[in-house]
């Protein structure tokens, strides 16, 4: 595909409001992207590699304005093109704004343009990410030069986005997520809805019938990806968090090809998420309850196939960085214990000289170290529990990993019989077992009771030896990758919930795109309400729908995607920490909220006041200091060089 055709798409894309138009032309693109599929995938997410990649292109804006300002030619300097990004605010805009040297005949091939295609802007990319030393970062900006060079203004702009990782289209995950399924998936082979559909002109209908050939999506016979199509790409992207290869695998192998992808020691997976929950959700819930401690550190995932041909151990962030240099002690303990292909789950904690959990500052104080990780081992003693396991072999297995070092590559679950086991669909206890087996000391104890009192009797234990609270699981769950679900709750003693009003909505994304998404919640202020945060995690399909119909009614003005709602239904929310804020009328904001239910009981004068948000802002009403450990910990922690700290 020339990267002008994708430049043209993604300019439609920007200019197209409406989200399931969206999708629709995404799923026109990707049939249309022929042999570049993977890299049109990518791109369209702003990005050159997969996210379980950690590789980066490494360029910063800096070094895209020279390319740029050199590009638009001897009169231009990268302080012009800083003036120009000041005033219009955004690098494509900027980039669109020049005349490049392919524009003006100058050209190193001649007068003509010479095209770029999809591939070379990609292969040039790779290249650019792979330069390294000395002389690295002027060679960068001769290459980005290069290409901008050759470029047109859709694809200057597109270009300098996708170099700063920033498409800015309104094309999120979901979008093609859902365009992967229906290109490639939906019953007929192809096919959704557009607004052709009901006359109004579809822009879909420009677009040439490229690519493999199979037809434009939409069209007068209206149909949908199955549920099942939408769940085999979810599940396919869990395991490998790649889109570019996912929608390559819908396309040729279908529904089947994306089931049988498993997971790989070497290409880590998101980390299952949690929800806020009491002991008594849990018993409700899950009948029986699986009670693990909550450790206080930071998440970690261990990939390692032991022997010659082997890979690893190497460590994973929760964001799926390779963090394993920072902790040598842990790898070394892996390589000792694991006889076997494992992928592990868990939690790095600092411990002090009797081995008892240290604050969660000081796992920071290792966690991204890249220098002086001698030294700080010395200081801070970090320990390994695990309390998953993702896969793992059964004691005899050769690797049939290719010895080109690429950590992408991996060793496939149950690619052969001698493969390991892939483990996410096993219920938790399968798992536990088999964590037990390959890394016996390392395992957190997990306990099955089905009583409230058990529960806070293992819950005293862990707060007394210094540990966080306890985790909740339904021991009969699967591991769901990146999904904060109700399989696994955490009960902590601080989790403070607030009642607040919802006084505004964001229709959702995508398959959601009926349905209220967001929620703007408000508390009470004398006879006013002031806005505190919004609310869209933590709540699961049925209660969107409910929670769309109850608000319906009482919607008092639309604009854009957003709806301001009379002050009528009121939810409580979990939360994570209260800050000061301006960016809401009640000053503050609440950080990782998530819903907790609907108030039934409370009428709209029943919420919270803003006094008490005041004084639980400021600790009076309870702590929130000590909460930062675990989502919004990890988060401040994932960006975090453990270099920074002190
Ligand atoms: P959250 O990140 O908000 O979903 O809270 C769960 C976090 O607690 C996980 O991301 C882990 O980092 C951490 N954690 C500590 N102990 C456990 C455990 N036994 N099981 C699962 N997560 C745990």
């Amino acid at each position: 595909m020339e990267f002008a055709a994708f430049a043209e798409r993604v300019e439609r894309l920007e200019a197209e409001p409406a989200d399931l138009e969206t999708t629709a032309i995404v799923a026109d693109l990707l049939v249309d992207a022929g042999d570049d599929l993977e890299t049109v995938t990518r791109f369209l997410l702003g990005r050159t590699y997969p996210a379980h990649d950690d590789r980066t292109l490494d360029i910063g804006p800096a070094s895209c304005r020279e390319a740029i300002a050199r590009a638009a030619g001897p009169n231009v300097t990268a302080d012009d093109v800083e003036d120009r990004l000041a005033s219009r605010g955004e690098i494509g805009a900027v980039a669109a704004g020049f005349d490049f040297g392919g524009q003006r005949g100058l050209s190193a091939f001649g007068d003509g343009r010479d095209p770029l295609s999809v591939a070379e802007v990609d292969g040039t990319l790779r290249e650019l990410a792979a330069a390294t030393g000395e002389g690295s970062e002027s060679r960068k900006v001769d290459a980005l030069f290069g290409l901008f060079n050759r470029c047109d203004p859709a694809e200057a702009r597109t270009l300098a986005r996708l170099v700063l990782g920033e498409m800015r289209i309104g094309v999120g995950e979901g979008t093609v997520r859902d365009a992967v399924a229906e290109a490639f998936l939906a019953d007929d082979g192809i096919g959704v809805e557009t607004e052709a559909d009901n006359g109004e002109g579809d822009p879909t209908n420009e677009t040439d019938d490229g690519g493999d050939g199979s037809g434009e999506v939409g069209g007068d016979d209206v149909s949908r990806a199955s549920d099942e199509a939408y769940a085999a790409v979810e599940r396919a992207l869990q395991v490998t968090n790649d889109y570019g290869h996912v929608a390559r695998l819908a396309r040729e192998a279908g529904i089947e090809g994306l089931n049988a992808e498993r997971i790989r020691v070497g290409r880590p997976v998101q980390a299952m998420l949690a929800q806020a929950g009491t002991a008594a959700d849990a018993v409700d819930s899950f009948g029986e309850v699986a009670v693990e401690t909550k450790f206080d550190g930071a998440r970690v995932q261990v990939h390692y196939a032991p022997g010659t041909e082997g890979f690893g151990p190497r460590l994973y962030s929760r964001n799926m960085d390779d963090v394993t240099d920072a902790l040598p002690e842990i790898v070394e303990y892996v390589a000792d214990r694991a006889e076997v292909p494992v992928v592990l789950d868990g939690e790095i904690v600092a411990v002090d000289d009797d081995d008892s959990p240290l604050p969660f500052q000081e796992v920071l104080r290792r966690f991204r170290r890249k220098h002086d990780v001698d030294r700080m081992r010395e200081t801070v003693t970090c320990r390994l529990h695990t309390f998953d396991c993702l896969l793992a072999g059964d004691g005899d297995v050769e690797s049939d990993r290719d010895s080109d070092g690429d950590a992408a590559d991996g060793i496939d679950a149950d690619g052969d019989e001698d493969a390991p086991d892939d483990l996410l669909e096993e219920p938790l206890r399968v798992r536990h077992d088999r964590l037990v087996d390959v890394l016996p000391d390392a395992a957190a104890d997990l306990r099955v009771v089905d009583d409230t009192e058990a529960i806070a009797g293992i819950e005293s234990a862990a707060l007394e030896a210094g540990h966080e609270g306890v985790m909740l699981k339904d021991p009969t769950s699967a591991y769901t990758p990146g999904n904060r679900g109700r399989d696994w709750l955490k009960r902590k003693p601080d989790v403070e919930t607030l009642d607040a009003v919802v006084v505004g909505a964001e229709w959702g994304e995508g398959r959601r795109a009926e349905l209220f998404g967001t929620f703007l919640l408000a508390v009470r202020d004398g006879d006013e309400y002031e806005p505190i945060g919004k609310v869209a995690t933590g709540l699961s399909d049925e209660e969107l729908e409910e929670l769309t119909e109850r608000l319906e009614p009482h919607v008092v003005a639309e604009s854009g995607t957003e709806l301001r709602i009379r002050p009528e239904v009121v939810l409580e929310v979990g939360y994570e920490e209260i800050q000061t804020s301006p960016t809401y009328g009640s000053g503050y904001a609440l950080r990782f909220p998530r819903f907790a239910g609907v108030r039934e009981d409370k009428s709209v004068e029943d919420v919270d006041t803003l006094e008490r948000v005041a004084g639980l802002a400021d600790g009076r009403g309870r702590s929130g200091d000590d909460e930062t450990t675990d989502g919004a910990g990890d988060e401040t922690n994932d960006e975090t060089d453990a270099g920074d700290s002190s």
